[in-house]
């Protein structure tokens, strides 16, 4: 079996001009969005915002994770690692590129689920960067690792449905023209069942679904926002992906979407050990640089071990991906280890930083801020490890060994 980690070069020369275009077009437009100094008007920031997404889109840097027939770049989930790993050395890099979170992870669901119809009201102006949209699951009253406990209902009345309900958390709501919504519509199916969710496409602004606030969260003001859904009626062409696949639809939704944020994230731990190393090679204390200190050091080789092993298991998964095998399991594991190693690896970039680090003279306190959510959404680690756990043990009853569940590799 030949293994081989090079690009093809039409790949290569794509993952060098996103990170030309990151570098040296994004970086010097937005460098002033954070700064304390100047203050940008919400004009001037979303007037720049487009003008980088029209000069993207005019390079052929949009949509890397979309068909080419819908106006996207047609690389498969292994080219998509590195273009997505390029474009998140900046926080704003994948909005620029339209591959960023929820609408990504939307555009995949509509593309596999939406009838043509619903893909060309939805899907097309997505595409476009037209529309954005948003994902609503969690409650605030139900544990959101179990969405078969799901309270928000729909009553079928005629060629309507009305809904109520409560979500929250639910990102980019404020920004979105469309939502798609989970609900439950099979009320008397037993506890637990998976057949009980229906995904809805939900127009927004509209009645009955009221955008209560954004929650406040440890890196602040956030997007996330608290919906109570009252009376909201919709017809019945607005089920996506059939009645009763709700919970289908957002586990599929959820795989290459986990994948995707694995690959932003390893930009960001690249960013923090880049960091960590620098300040390492100019800092001088007790006769010797930082960088000679054997406590250093192993901090420095614990990350760069751990980043290693993330770029392979992201790798090993979209390869999966992209042959059409079963990923479930890689990219459940890919998941929980890529958030908690850039959680451990931006914690030392920051230790190494000193005071440094803990203050918000560098980008790490707020990468630590925002790097914390990634152990809890889109699955949470316990979570993770009850599939991966599932599976190794199923693979061993079945096979009477657990290869199959440690990436069925040849070694
Ligand atoms: C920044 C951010 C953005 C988000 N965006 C969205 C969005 O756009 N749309 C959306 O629908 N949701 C969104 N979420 C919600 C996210 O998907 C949920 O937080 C996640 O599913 C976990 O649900 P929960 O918060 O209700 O935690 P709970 O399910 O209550 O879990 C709490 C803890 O208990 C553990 N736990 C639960 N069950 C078990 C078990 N069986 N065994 C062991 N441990 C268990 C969990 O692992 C976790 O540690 C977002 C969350 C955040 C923080």
């Amino acid at each position: 079996m030949p293994i081989d980690f090079t690009l093809a070069p039409e790949h290569e020369e794509i993952r060098t001009r996103v990170r030309d275009f990151i570098q040296n077009v994004v970086q010097p437009a937005i460098k002033d969005f954070d700064s304390e100094e100047t203050v940008l008007t919400r004009d001037e920031y979303i007037t720049t915002i487009f003008q980088l997404r029209e000069k993207a889109q005019a390079e052929g840097l949009w949509l890397p994770h979309m068909p080419k027939e819908w106006g996207g770049m047609g690389l498969g989930h292994v080219e998509l690692a590195m273009v997505q790993a390029e474009s998140g050395k900046t926080r704003l890099g994948p909005w620029i590129l339209n591959c960023m979170a929820p609408d990504e992870g939307n555009m995949h669901t509509l593309l596999h689920w939406a009838t043509d119809e619903q893909k060309e009201k939805y899907l097309k102006p997505l595409c476009a960067g037209h529309k954005m949209s948003c994902f609503a699951m969690t409650e605030p009253e139900v544990a959101g690792s179990d969405p078969t406990l799901i309270r928000t209902h729909a009553v079928k009345d005629g060629d309507e449905w009305i809904i109520n309900g409560h979500k929250w958390f639910i990102s980019n709501a404020r920004r979105a023209q469309f939502a798609i919504l989970v609900a439950k519509t099979e009320l008397d199916v037993p506890e637990g069942s998976r057949g009980a969710n229906t995904a809805f496409l939900i127009d927004i602004p509209t009645e009955g679904w009221n955008d209560v606030r954004e929650v406040e969260t440890m890196h602040g003001g956030t997007g996330h926002s608290e919906i109570v859904i009252t009376d909201l009626r919709v017809h019945d062409r607005q089920i996506l992906g059939g009645r009763g696949n709700g919970h289908r639809l957002g586990q599929y939704r959820l795989g290459p979407a986990r994948l995707a944020h694995c690959m932003r994230w390893i930009a960001q731990a690249e960013t923090a050990l880049d960091m960590m190393v620098d300040r390492s090679l100019n800092r001088y204390s007790h006769g010797s640089l930082l960088a000679e200190k054997q406590g250093i050091q192993w901090m420095i080789a614990d990350s760069a071990m751990e980043l290693y092993q993330c770029k392979l298991m992201v790798l090993h998964a979209a390869y999966k991906i992209d042959r059409g095998d079963d990923f479930r399991t890689e990219v459940s594991m890919a998941k929980h280890f890529v958030a908690n190693s850039l959680n451990r690896i931006i914690d030392r970039a920051i230790q190494v930083h000193g005071a440094l680090g803990y203050s918000t003279d560098t980008p790490l306190a707020n990468m630590f801020q925002h790097a914390r959510w990634a152990r809890f959404a889109d699955g949470a680690d316990e979570i993770h490890q009850m599939r991966i756990a599932e599976r190794t043990i199923s693979a061993y009853k079945d096979h009477g060994t657990t290869r199959a569940a440690t990436g069925d590799l040849p070694v």
